[in-house]
């Protein structure tokens, strides 16, 4: 018979009778044959098994925005699943450590244990010797840039930075504090927010920086400063070299479509702008909306992330839902690299999961759903993969 064409490769003293056999027959056949067989008792594949992809982080179980089992957060239980299926999608993979992610922000706390193992380094830069190596205008930028001092030291005198980061990129499943949207990956800080804010031009020179290095992702949780065209022809010409542009939409509870609040507010097909929901599915009260001008939805109510003097913290806004969406982008580029970043925004917009709290106040009127976004089948996206 067809069945005879196969080849018994392992018996088992656990299971008696049990045969592990390699067959010639396509999977489908084989099974049909040997369960038509009266001599074989049951027939199935030797199926994959895979290691749970629930890290073993201490403070996993707070980061509801990744994982919502209904436990409560500052007082009251959450929704089930009202999450952006963030298990689900490190099925697929946990991130790898070629995957630079900008943040443009406060800047990094480089020394921090659960962020020091996951942050850039200039690879073409000699650390001290007071020489610009790699020619591209910035002395021993060995780990990013300080354009608000304008030295080579970002680190991070707030917080705001250090919490975007760890969201983005904490280490996960390292036994240690919070898990990041993905486990490993290169944070390059870019401080351009000094303790009284930062300057457009300087925002311009850290977007430029990351562009300049290849970088293809950049979160920005920051805003507000009016609409500047120097800044909207940055983000523009960034599209040009395939550069994703997050941005948080702001915090005046306001609809920008409005009152535009600026980088959010840009006519710019690689600005994904991120509005905040809570660990109920509900819009956050200070979040910005705008049928046009914000995406997506995204955790931004009580998130717990990594913080300054090697601590964690609890924080909301509309800059601790963009890092998802950045972390997010970060996993698409590294699955499927030949993306355009139009492709990677498509996956992301197209795989939104519906909530009624979104209904007409952004873009795709849902939440950011990480699992379907970066699936082999993404049926909504431009690239029909
Ligand atoms: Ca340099
Ligand atoms: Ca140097
Ligand atoms: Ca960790």
């Amino acid at each position: 018979s067809q069945a005879a064409q196969c080849t018994t490769l392992r018996r088992f003293a656990l299971v008696p009778g049990l045969e592990q056999v390699r067959t010639t027959l396509p999977a489908a056949q084989a099974l049909a044959e040997f369960r038509a067989n009266p001599w074989v008792e049951y027939a199935e594949p030797d199926y994959i098994q895979r290691k749970s992809a629930v890290p073993n982080d201490p403070y996993f179980g707070l980061e509801w925005g990744l994982h919502n089992l209904g436990q409560v957060i500052n007082g009251t239980p959450g929704i089930p699943d009202a999450d952006i299926d963030m298990t689900e999608a490190w099925e697929l993979g946990t991130g790898h450590a070629d995957s630079v992610v900008a943040v443009i922000d406060t800047g990094v706390q480089s020394s921090h244990p659960d962020l020091d193992g996951n942050l850039w380094t200039n690879p073409g830069e000699v650390p001290g010797n007071g020489i610009d190596d790699d020619g591209n205008g910035y002395v021993d930028d060995v780990r990013g840039w300080d354009f608000f001092a304008g030295d080579n030291d970002p680190e991070d005198e707030d917080g705001h930075g250090t919490h975007v980061a760890g969201t983005i990129g904490a280490e996960g499943n390292n036994g240690l504090g919070v898990a990041g949207v993905s486990w490993r990956c290169r944070i390059m800080p870019l401080r351009f927010l000094g303790p009284l804010g930062g300057t457009t031009s300087d925002a311009i020179d850290a977007l430029n920086y990351a562009v300049a290095k290849g970088v293809r992702v950049s979160n920005n949780s920051w805003g507000g400063g009016g609409n500047s065209m120097a800044l909207y022809e940055a983000i523009e010409n960034a599209r040009a070299m395939g550069h994703v542009f997050v941005a948080a939409a702001g915090n005046r509870g306001e609809n920008i479509d409005r009152l535009p609040e600026y980088p959010a507010a840009y006519d710019l097909d690689n600005i994904l702008s991120v509005a905040a929901v809570d660990h109920r599915d509900q819009l956050a009260s200070f979040s910005n909306v705008g049928a046009v001008g914000v995406d997506l939805g995204a955790p931004g109510v009580y998130v717990a992330s990594t913080y300054t003097n090697s601590t964690y913290a609890w924080a909301s806004g509309t800059s601790m839902a963009a890092p998802h969406v950045a972390g997010v982008v970060a996993l698409i580029f590294e699955r499927f690299p030949e993306l355009t970043h139009q492709q990677v925004i498509g996956r992301i917009l197209s795989s939104t999961r519906a909530t009624p709290s979104l209904a007409g106040k952004c873009v795709t009127g849902g939440v950011l759903n990480a699992m379907a976004a970066r699936a082999d089948r993404n049926l909504g996206g431009p690239d029909g993969l």
